[in-house]
């Protein structure tokens, strides 16, 4: 066996050509051409004019960035999108199946049933690393994509990366890393791994460390032929006009959301120290990313008491192997020491 695109790809994806529009015949360059192609309004207010479908500039300072080729990346309306184009593009509805690793973000089975598509559960370990084991035995010939989302989301921990790298050489379809909070992490991009794996798909998004949640703007990096794929299915203009010019303006300004994180982790840190002197708090678990997951006495009595208080926090007591915990993302410090005040006020 082994991997290979052909295998996965969706059979009436594989007839597909991109659709081509009028701003993908021909782009502009700034230079002294007038645009009668694509029915717009000619009088300038800064978005009369349909997009860049294939967001040109935003890419090219992106993949630098990434230190990967601007033909690796693709962009969407989110990581969503982006997550819903794999499914799109790999899955037979009815027919395929995705594996996911619960606890972990909702949004894979939200679009797992949006598509049709079973999702098969393999749970983390007690200590919050795949089932590597246990996910390969349930892995069959429909098995399409495996989601790892590491820092995961609602634990907080990064994945061994000996786990990920047996996955991606024990299984024949995609194996994809959602990294959203990977800008919070010590260890390194997966993205640096591309080459070594030619069915590894890396997510990021702008909607966590880079502060533009309200933008929408995901990030999908992998190979130029999984790229291919993911361009032929997607809708031309997924990316608009000030998305992209926001974009642009805040990624060129690498310096601001560096600090910008550094304050978050140092306030994460200060966090750290406090929250163990919190008497209804009796389990703090390690965390790579943005926000902390504690396990609480009571965590329904604690997450209504803290919301009386003004303090909203994320009860994932529902979720598999968190009963009585709490998510509490990293604030500004007033709103962190306001989050700590309420929790001591606690009896
Ligand atoms: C927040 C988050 C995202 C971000 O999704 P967007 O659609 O880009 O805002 C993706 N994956 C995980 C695990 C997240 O927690």
């Amino acid at each position: 066996m082994g991997f290979s695109l052909d295998n996965i790809i969706r059979e009436n994806v594989k007839g597909l050509k991109p659709y081509s529009s009028a701003r993908d015949e021909y782009v502009s360059d700034g230079s002294g051409m007038v645009f009668l192609d694509a029915n717009e309004n000619p009088f300038e207010n800064g978005v009369n004019r349909y997009p860049d479908p294939q967001q040109r500039s935003l890419k090219a300072v992106l993949a630098d960035q990434k230190g990967i080729g601007p033909k690796n990346m693709l962009l969407g309306n989110g990581s969503d999108e982006v997550l819903d184009l794999l499914y799109r593009g790999f899955c037979e509805p009815r027919v395929d199946n995705i594996i996911t690793m619960p606890p972990t973000y909702g949004m894979y089975k939200v679009l797992a049933d949006i598509n049709a598509i079973e999702n098969r559960e393999v749970l983390l370990t007690e200590g919050f690393e795949p089932d590597v084991a246990g996910i390969l035995k349930t892995v069959d010939q429909r098995t399409k994509l495996i989601f790892v989302c590491s820092p995961n989301n609602p634990t907080g921990n990064s994945f061994q990366a000996e786990g990920i790298v047996a996955l991606l050489k024990g299984f024949d379809g995609l194996v994809v890393v959602d990294e959203a909070y990977i800008d919070f992490a010590n260890g390194a991009s997966w993205v640096s791994r591309l080459s070594e794996f030619p069915n590894l798909v890396v997510t990021q998004t702008l909607s966590k460390a880079y502060g533009m949640a309200g933008i929408r703007l995901g990030i999908c990096m992998a190979s130029e032929e999984i790229i291919e794929v993911l361009n032929k299915i997607k809708p031309p203009y997924n990316v608009n006009e000030l998305t992209q010019s926001r974009a642009l303006r805040r990624v060129s300004n690498a310096s601001r959301i560096e600090s910008e994180v550094r304050e978050i982790l140092e306030q994460k840190d200060l966090l750290l120290k406090v929250l163990p002197k919190i008497e209804c708090i009796e389990k703090i678990y390690p965390s790579d990313a943005n926000f902390i997951l504690v396990r609480v006495d009571d965590a329904n009595k604690r997450y209504n008491e803290l919301l009386k208080m003004g303090v909203v926090v994320r009860n994932r007591s529902s979720q598999p192997l968190c009963g009585n915990t709490l998510r509490l993302t990293i604030g500004t410090k007033y709103e962190n020491i306001k989050l700590v005040t309420a929790l001591k006020s606690l009896s």
